[in-house]
This record gives C-alpha cells, sequence and structure tokens, in this order.
C-alpha cells in the first residue's frame, strides 16, 4: 500500500478522511486508484485536488463513516465501487457492529486496492448475477431477539460460494478472533487475511477452473476433485498432515487442493501489498533497495515473470527478516512467522505467473 500526497503538502494515508494539517475532506478515488483532498467549487460540488475531477462521497461515508470512497459525480449509483459489492452488511441494531463494520470495510477495501493495482478483474453481480464478487458480513445466531439462548443455533463460517464472499463479523473482534487463533493452533490469523484468502476461492472459479491452466495447478496443489467435505472432516478430527512445513505454506493449506490455492494466493497478496509499502518508503536492506511489485512493466514474457519473481520474492526474504527482527525488539510476535518450503515457493511462482498473465502488469 502506497501513502499519497494531500495538496498541501502532507502525507496521507488509504483510511484517511480528513487531512490533520489542511483540514480539507478527504476521498479515494477508485477510478485513479488515488486519495485525493476536496474542495466545493462554485456550485458546491466536490472537486478532486488531485485530478480537478468532480465526486461525491459514498453514502456509507456520509451516513456511517465506515467509508472513505467516492463516486465520480456523472455515475448513476449512491455507494462507492466497494460498497456497491456488499450483499448483506451486519446487523446495525447492534451497537457493536458499526465499528465492526468499519474493521471489515477496511479490509475489503485494503483487499480492493490490490487487485485494482494488479489488475485483475472485480466484477460486480449487477453485471454477473451468478458469479459476480459480493461480500456478505453475517453474525452467528445464538440467541433470540430477547437474549435467549437458541436450542438450534446457527454458526456462520467464513467462506466462498459462486462470488460470494462470507465472512463472520466475530472475525473484526481482536479478542474473538485470537480466541479461535489458539483454539486452532494457527500462528497467524488477521482479517486482512481471510479477505485474501476468500478472494483467492474467487479467483480460482474465474483463471484456473474452465482454463489452460488447470493442468498445471493440478501437477502443483493436486487433484482439487478429491471430495471436499471428507478433507475438511479429516483436517478437523486429525489436524493438519504429519510434516506440513516441509510442503506446505500453511498448516491449513495441508486440507484440500483448493485450501493450498487460497492460502498460497493470500500469501502472494500479503507479500506484494507489504514490499509496496516498503518500497513507498524507500526501504532498502543492507543496500538493497525493495521494489514495488505493483508498477506495470508492460513485459510479458515468460523471462520476465520467471526474473520478476526471483526479485520480488529476494526483497521478500530480505525484507520479513528486518520485519521479525523489529517486532522482537518491540517484544511482539513476529509479523511473518512463515517458512516457504521450496513446493510452496513453487507454487507462489505459480500464481505471479497467472496473475501476470491476467493482469496488464
Ligand atoms: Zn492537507
Ligand atoms: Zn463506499
Ligand atoms: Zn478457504
Amino acid at each position: 500500500m502506497k501513502t499519497f500526497l494531500c495538496q498541501c503538502g502532507n502525507k496521507l494515508h488509504f483510511s484517511n478522511s480528513q487531512c490533520v494539517v489542511c483540514g480539507l475532506l478527504l476521498g479515494f478515488l477508485p477510478d485513479d486508484v488515488q486519495l485525493s483532498a476536496f474542495t466545493r467549487n462554485r456550485f458546491g460540488n466536490l472537486q478532486a485536488s488531485s485530478n480537478g475531477r468532480i465526486y461525491r462521497q459514498c453514502k456509507n461515508y456520509t451516513d456511517y463513516n465506515v467509508c472513505n470512497w467516492m463516486v465520480p459525480f456523472d455515475e448513476n449509483h449512491d455507494y462507492c465501487q466497494s460498497c456497491q459489492l456488499n450483499d448483506i452488511i451486519p446487523n446495525l441494531d447492534v451497537e457493536q457492529n458499526k465499528q465492526l463494520w468499519y474493521r471489515l470495510e477496511q479490509a475489503k477495501r485494503r483487499l480492493l486496492y490490490t487487485l485494482y493495482k494488479l489488475k485483475l478483474p472485480v466484477v460486480n453481480r449487477s453485471v454477473e448475477p451468478d458469479t459476480g464478487l459480493g461480500f456478505a458480513f453475517l453474525e452467528d445466531q445464538v440467541a433470540d431477539e430477547y437474549g435467549n439462548e437458541l436450542t438450534v443455533k446457527n454458526f456462520v463460517s467464513t467462506g466462498h460460494h459462486a462470488g460470494i464472499i462470507t465472512i463472520n463479523v466475530n472475525e473484526a473482534q481482536h479478542s474473538s478472533r485470537m480466541q479461535m487463533r489458539e483454539l486452532l493452533n494457527e500462528n497467524y490469523r488477521t482479517l486482512i487475511g481471510h479477505f485474501r484468502h476468500e478472494s483467492g476461492h474467487y479467483y480460482w472459479d474465474r483463471l484456473i477452473k474452465n482454463s489452460a491452466q488447470l493442468m498445471q495447478f493440478r501437477a502443483l496443489f493436486g487433484d482439487e476433485t478429491l471430495d471436499y467435505a471428507t478433507a475438511m472432516q479429516d483436517y478437523y478430527a486429525k489436524g493438519p498432515k504429519q510434516n506440513w512445513q516441509n510442503v506446505w505454506v500453511s498448516a491449513y493449506a495441508s486440507m484440500h487442493p483448493w485450501e493450498d490455492w487460497a492460502e498460497t494466493w493470500a500469501h502472494y497478496l500479503h507479500m506484494v501489498d507489504t514490499l509496496e509499502t516498503a518500497s513507498d518508503f524507500d526501504f532498502s536492506v543492507s543496500g538493497n533497495k525493495v521494489a514495488n511489485p505493483l508498477v506495470a512493466s508492460g513485459q510479458h514474457d515468460q523471462v520476465y515473470t520467471a526474473t520478476s519473481f526471483t526479485h520480488l520474492f529476494n526483497d521478500w526474504c530480505r525484507l520479513t527478516a528486518v520485519l521479525n527482527g523489529l517486532n522482537r525488539s518491540m517484544g511482539l510476535d513476529d509479523a511473518y512467522p512463515f517458512v516457504i518450503p521450496i513446493t510452496a515457493l513453487d507454487k507462489l511462482r505459480f500464481v505471479h505467473q497467472v496473475v501476470m498473465e491476467t493482469s496488464e502488469l
């Protein structure tokens, strides 16, 4: 994620809605992948200082302040590109849900930013009603409206089905996410991680399922026609495959080829976003300047794809060593608690290849 500049020269961050120096309203322009300050023109409309164009605030910006994105003035929509993807939002009659919703939207927008920068297709359900991307933020139903415990409880699983990404609202609650992390013996569990993982399932359907890449996918990840329900039952009954550390990017990836793909995809998105951040801060390790992998190169041949991945991964190894070292100095857990075995590296290279072939980067 890069930082942005206000018209006053102040550095701005992706989630900002007001400049702390000049006080101007800020908004993100999805059509320009840019955060901009706004002034009112002589007709009272909001004009972006970054490109001079006129915009409106998204309705979730003005009504709830859970969004900081803008809608081009001539677009016939109340909601921004990100909020248009919402299929179900949390029940706002529950007091704490507004804050949880805010966190969910933040993580969603961060995912979308990277998808836009990678120039991957983000198609909403008004264009493709059965397969387009949509989000449902749902809560477990454990009590009735009077607070009485239900005999038949309904627990929401975070997951993906035919374009709809469902996220359990509880995952936006730090304490319950940490509880799940402990329970499942995971060393990394974040809200953005869920969005990235589930987007992997969406893109598997879009980019791999009916494509020429399917054979290469199977050669690397295994046969995805393996019964998913049995694989899941086995995973939760017996735990991850033995010695998973030597083969998979995470324990969960060992459950089924689809989960392996989604974990690898999420990992790739962690890498490119974090590398973009480091590059934006002009970060160097031992004299090696971190490059931004989200800059268009205009090159699409196989040799470039292979060398660009090697470069990206070398930057990543240097950067994560520093990242973990800094966290340890602060007495925090490792920011990057992963070791990438060689087979997982081949899979990450494949994700890079698929992304490069799909996008115009
Ligand atoms: Zn400013
Ligand atoms: Zn919005
Ligand atoms: Zn999954």
